[in-house]
């Protein structure tokens, strides 16, 4: 039980939160619909009881590593295109349940969260010299699928690694609502909580980590470091074209030289999922990168965040609220990261390295 680990001084607690948070959990305490609430949200946590307090979005940045230089490699050999995200686990049940031909297709980068506690365990644990087995890694989300996602059997990479295979990559996942709950359970006021920050190492993401939580944020992501792999210099402000949007997907280009101009899509809700899958094979050009998120909207539609009456509103306001932020970053990308570059140089080195196709990927199981 998450309160036993708390209260046991063997153990270091650690709370990691998904970019989506920030702009929802305000509202179970009366703020604006999309209101920035991540240094409340932070103090929140350390008096919950965290004893350090991390960003998803720095997981977020190594997800966009690894998929866009896949997504470079697949390009180059040929293979396997287009390249599907695989960040949200409900999409990824879907496909290795109904569409068990096209898991090859999917990213093997793992998703932000199983970075995050990869990170957290390895590297993190490495630096602070901290046995990984004492760490107990907590994920705010809003998905409820995520708790099934960190109990699929293959993310023990940690434990794979240190040969003690009881150690899971994460150990828990609450809810946006479910984290309100608990405060309110605690009576902690919220609105006159102080602003705290997130702590070094894993505290700080780029912009870019940071639009994961709405659709066509991992595109968006991926795309621009694509950009960056393949010319060596920044991408322009407006690299995507949007040439198409209806009944939740996107189509769109983004060219990335003379060579090249990649196809993409980012799609959101079960319905349709289903309807671009069945569309594939009518369109006459080849995609290279599509993006599906289960929720309409994104993570930031999340069945777990709090309730909405109105949703598209709400849904809008919330993607405004991460879209704002990324515009606001200093770190719009992720290589240029400081914290990414360190991670890469001292420990992984390479994106698609051996060590980080170890812990940094994964693989499935399509249904026979
Ligand atoms: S889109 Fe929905 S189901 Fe998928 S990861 Fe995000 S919140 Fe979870």
């Amino acid at each position: 039980m998450l309160l036993d680990d708390i209260k046991n001084p063997d153990k270091i607690v650690v709370f990691s939160t998904a970019p989506a948070i920030r702009v929802s959990l305000g509202e179970e305490f009366g703020y604006e619909k999309g209101t920035f609430v991540e240094g409340k949200m932070i103090s929140l946590l350390r008096k919950l009881g965290a004893d350090y307090v991390f960003d998803v979005t720095f997981g977020a940045d190594m997800t966009i590593m690894e998929e866009a230089n896949e997504l470079v490699e697949r390009i180059e050999k040929n293979i396997n295109l287009p390249l599907f995200s695989s960040c949200c686990p409900v999409w990824v049940r879907f496909a290795e349940n109904f569409y068990p031909k096209m898991v090859n297709h999917l990213s093997t980068a793992k998703s932000p969260i199983a970075m995050q506690g990869v990170c957290i365990k390895t590297y993190f644990a490495k630096i602070k010299n901290l046995k990984p087995e004492n760490i107990v890694s907590v994920i705010i989300t809003p998905c409820a699928a995520k708790k099934a996602e960190i109990n699929r059997p293959e993310f023990n990479s940690v434990g794979r690694y240190n040969n003690n295979e009881s150690i899971r990559d994460n150990d828990y996942v609450i809810t946006t609502h479910e984290l309100a709950e608990w405060a309110k359970k605690e009576n902690i006021d919220f609105k006159n909580l102080e602003d705290s920050e997130f702590d070094d190492f894993l505290g700080k993401g780029s912009g870019a980590g940071m639009i994961f939580g709405r659709s066509g944020g991992v595109t968006e992501s991926v795309v621009r470091t694509v950009y960056f792999i393949v010319n060596q210099k920044e991408p322009p402000e407006n690299l995507i074209k949007i040439e198409k949007t209806e009944n939740n997907i996107t189509e769109a280009s983004a060219f990335i030289n003379k060579n090249l101009t990649l196809n993409i899509a980012y799609i959101s809700g079960a319905v349709a999922i289903k309807t671009f899958i069945e569309k594939l094979k009518t369109y006459d050009k080849q995609f290279h990168f599509v993006e599906v998120m289960n929720c309409i909207g994104g993570c930031v539609g999340g069945g777990l965040s709090p309730k909405a009456v109105n949703l598209n509103q709400i849904i809008t306001a919330r993607s405004v609220g991460l879209t704002n932020k990324d515009k606001q970053s200093k770190i719009k990308f992720c290589y240029q990261n400081p914290n990414i570059q360190k991670i890469y140089s001292e420990f992984f080195k390479t994106p698609l390295s051996d060590i980080s196709k170890q812990l940094l990927h994964t693989y499935f199981n399509p249904k026979k």
